[in-house]
């Protein structure tokens, strides 16, 4: 399948691209391994891409402020390859090395991946793990969303239509905090049937979020709350695979390849093991 007829423009810094985004309707061009698959299967039709991947200040990863910030633009490679992150954040390393192949990891940033909000994507269940908060800009100014707030459906973000991403921002972890990543992958794509991140804080507070289940990311508010205070001992941990999934306002979802009821007997098994990695 080939595209509709698109005409493109590269933006060299954030405010061309807002300034071209407000000019007619279009889409921002990150890696282009969300969109152009999209567009090759009609999914999406926009008639103007705005390609940011060239604008350096979304590209990088600090430390500013008690936060890690990481830019919008950077790739999944870079996040992997990241000294800070691999030091901090050891999660975002693992998820970083099983997205994808080798080509979209080199091409696809993270904030392309959230602003997408595939159901399987891996980075929104790390970003609502790590209680991290999205950094966004339009022509009306900026606005911090927090990533609990951020994933609203399928393929549904709290993005307005002329917002672009400009960073993810991470509190830096308190000394002995304990991160894992665990994802059931799809064979052939490596999307997640179901991927379970946890952080788990000194002071025994533990923040657990699922993706590829439901129809978007989100916090198992459940198990986290049957952990609270609890030594992680294989009683607190049954617990909270008891407890897990349970009042969630968000749908399952079940397809020719994972069942409903599928995904979240996974969802269960993934809990325990990445809860047993914790310790
Ligand atoms: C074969 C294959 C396998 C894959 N496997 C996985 C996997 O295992 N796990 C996984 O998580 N993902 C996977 N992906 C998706 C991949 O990670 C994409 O790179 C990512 O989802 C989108 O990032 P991108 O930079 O390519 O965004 P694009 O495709 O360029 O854009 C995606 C959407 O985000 C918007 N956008 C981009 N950047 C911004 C911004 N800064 N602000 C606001 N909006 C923005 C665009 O307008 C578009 O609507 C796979 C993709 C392919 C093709």
């Amino acid at each position: 399948m080939v595209t509709v007829d698109f005409d493109y423009k590269k933006a060299s810094t954030v405010e061309e691209a807002l300034e071209a985004l407000a000019s007619r309707e279009g889409k921002l061009l990150a890696g282009g391994y969300s969109l152009i698959p999209s567009m090759k299967l009609r999914l999406s039709q926009p008639e103007f891409l705005i390609d940011i991947s060239s604008i350096s200040s979304l590209k990088g990863i600090q430390e500013e402020n008690g936060y890690i910030v990481i830019r919008a633009g950077t790739t999944h490679a870079e996040i992997h390859d990241n000294a800070l992150i691999q030091e901090n954040l050891s999660f975002f390393h693992k998820a970083a090395s099983v997205i994808g192949d080798v080509q979209v990891r080199n091409r696809g940033t993270i904030g392309g991946s959230l602003a997408h909000a595939d159901p399987a994507a891996d980075w929104p269940a790390l970003v609502l793990a790590a209680d991290a908060v999205i950094d966004v800009v339009s022509r009306n100014g900026s606005r911090s969303i927090n990533a609990t707030d951020f994933f609203t459906g399928l393929f549904s973000t709290a993005l307005e239509e002329n917002e672009l991403i400009t960073a993810i921002r991470i509190p830096v972890p308190a000394e002995g905090t304990r991160t894992v990543y665990m994802k059931y992958e799809h064979p052939a794509s490596r999307f997640a049937i179901v991927g379970c991140a946890i952080m788990r804080f000194p002071d025994g507070k533990t923040n657990i979020a699922f993706t590829g289940a439901a129809e978007y990311a989100f916090r198992d508010t459940a198990a986290e709350q049957a952990l609270a205070g609890k030594a992680l001992d294989g009683a607190a941990i049954e617990a909270a695979v008891n407890a897990a999934l349970q009042g969630q306002d968000v749908s399952f979802m079940g397809d020719y390849y994972a069942s409903a009821e599928y995904r979240q007997h996974l969802a269960k098994v993934y809990l325990k093991r990445a809860l047993e990695a914790v310790v």
